[in-house]
């Protein structure tokens, strides 16, 4: 049954696809404070349903986000 909704591009999908941010946990860098810190500035917390491809997104996103931060 598709019962999660992804809070980024609204799809419906399997509860068990859901993703979120604390899969970043397991992120080498940039670290788990930081991830958050950067989620919480686009109002995305730990407990928000995402799919797999927003995640990936998202994921990218702020990867390049702490790669410009540290250069600077
Ligand atoms: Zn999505």
């Amino acid at each position: 049954m598709k019962n999660a909704q992804c809070k980024k591009c609204l799809n419906k999908f399997n509860e068990k696809d859901i993703y979120t941010i604390q899969q970043f946990q397991y992120r080498k860098e940039p670290s788990y404070e930081w991830t958050r810190e950067f989620f919480s500035d686009l109002e995305i917390g730990e407990w928000d349903s995402f799919c797999e491809k927003c995640m990936t997104e998202y994921s990218k996103m702020s990867k390049n986000s702490w790669k410009n931060h540290a250069q600077n």
